[in-house]
């Protein structure tokens, strides 16, 4: 017998539930497939695209170069693998975003052998913590304390003894990048040693001092669930704030699964009827990094370059769209998504929302983010701004394209006219 596993999001061979089972399957006997989807990675910005090449190209290695790597529909290519190696069955962990799921429910109507889902990205799924009501939490407190009662698994080893099982596939997109489960294992292992100082520095975009982990997270080549066993090993205040944040992409997870329209739609429906502006010229200026606003030009300059972004500086930014230049919110969820290459629907659209003042449990629309004051704050010498900006303070610099103050009142009446 002859399994296959359908790697997505979770590039990795230790604690991964879904491989064991394909394991037990094809009795030792598996076909590694990673199915490259032109929906998606069309839609790919150019560092997106570099550590998904990279980390498949590590995966493979740890198949002995036998990774089945194809191009096309994804439920096309798994009917015709499926077929070809006659397999048993098809195995994948789940997936809960809106997008995800259609296809999985395509797949498994296309297939001759069974779809087996086992596990998911998560250390609690989506949809396992509810209230006492019985439905899903929309204020995050409440559903972080039912999330640790929940609690998680340890993790378990990569299983010993595949016969990885070769079939026809298309060249591996070429890669300079160096990911994949081994990289995500070091970066975190580094990490660790600085965990406990998390709370004192995670603010502060000049000191680059926060894990970089959303990166691993999101390809999966590490499972939350082995982080979290590390971390209950370190009793510190920033092991236990870290895990804090682990719990918040969790929550948005579970958000996005129960109200899969959260995507792109306000979690609150007060703000169907807010007033936005068309994202022309200054939509531009925000995305190239010319709004003549330092700290929100060099964390759009940082995205565009490196495909990463600060905590702190990605709700500067996203303010700035929504409060100062009036622009809908779903324009630089969109635009994230193409550039960042942790760019995650349910972190980004959640996070969008909680910026916006329109998501569940967001920061009230009428608290206007200053961006020179945020910059004074968390950039205190200027460092970061200068490292993104190099021509700060000559006159090739852009002026402001709005004013701050004004923008503020203007962003406030709109918000008075849905209330
Ligand atoms: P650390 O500070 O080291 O945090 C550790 C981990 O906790 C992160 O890797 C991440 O998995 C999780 N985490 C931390 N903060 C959050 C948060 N606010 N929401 C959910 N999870 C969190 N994160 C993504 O992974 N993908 C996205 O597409 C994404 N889009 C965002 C858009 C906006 C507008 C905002 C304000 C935040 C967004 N975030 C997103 C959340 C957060 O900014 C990143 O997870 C974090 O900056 C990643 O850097 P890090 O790994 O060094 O973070």
């Amino acid at each position: 017998a002859t399994a296959v596993m359908w790697f997505r999001r979770d590039l990795r061979l230790a604690d991964n539930p879904a491989l064991l089972d394909a394991v037990a399957a094809g009795d030792g006997s598996v076909v590694g497939l990673f199915v490259l989807d032109p929906l998606l990675w069309d839609q790919s910005g150019g560092p997106r695209r570099e550590h998904l090449a990279g980390s498949l190209r590590s995966l493979s290695e740890s198949l002995g170069g036998r990774l089945v790597v194809r191009r096309g529909d994804p439920v096309e290519v798994v009917r015709a693998l499926a077929a070809e190696v006659d397999a048993v069955s098809v195995h994948i962990s789940a997936d809960y975003g809106p997008y995800g799921r259609r296809r999985d429910a395509a797949v498994e109507k296309a297939l001759r052998c069974p779809l087996v889902s086992t596990g998911s990205p998560y250390a609690v799924a989506p949809g396992r913590v509810l209230t006492q009501q019985g439905s899903s939490y929309r204020v995050f407190t409440p559903y972080f304390h039912a999330w640790l009662e929940h609690g998680w698994r340890q993790p378990v080893d990569a299983p010993p003894d595949i016969e990885w099982v070769d079939a026809k596939g298309d060249r591996l997109p070429s890669s300079k990048v160096v990911a994949g489960e081994g990289a995500a294992r070091d970066q975190w292992e580094a990490y660790l040693d600085e965990v406990a100082e998390y709370g004192e520095v995670r603010d502060r975009p000049d000191l680059d001092a926060t894990s970089r982990m959303s990166v691993p997270l999101k390809y999966g080549e590490i499972h939350p669930r082995t982080m979290l066993a590390d971390l209950a090993r370190r009793r510190s205040a920033g092991a236990e704030g870290y895990r804090r944040e682990l719990a918040w992409r969790e929550f948005c997870a579970d958000l996005l699964a129960g109200h899969p329209d959260a995507a792109w739609k306000p979690l609150r429906p007060e703000f169907d009827k807010m007033e936005y502006d068309e994202p022309g010229d200054a939509f531009d200026a925000w995305c190239r990094g010319m709004t003549g606003y330092p700290i929100v030009d060099a964390g759009m300059r940082e995205l565009a370059s490196t495909g990463f972004m600060h905590n702190r500086v990605r709700m500067v930014v996203a303010s700035f769209l929504v409060k100062d230049l009036h622009v809908h919110w779903k324009f630089g969820a969109r635009w994230f998504m193409q550039n960042l290459v942790d760019g995650d629907l349910a972190s980004n659209s959640l996070n969008w929302q909680w910026v916006a003042g329109c998501g569940a449990d967001a920061s009230p629309y009428f608290r206007v983010f200053n961006p020179s004051t945020q910059a004074k704050k968390f950039d205190p010498d200027g460092e970061y701004q200068r490292r993104w900006i190099p021509e700060l303070g000559t006159p090739d610099y852009p002026e402001p394209i709005v004013d701050h103050a004004e923008a503020r009142l203007e962003a406030l009446r709109r918000y008075d006219a849905i209330r």
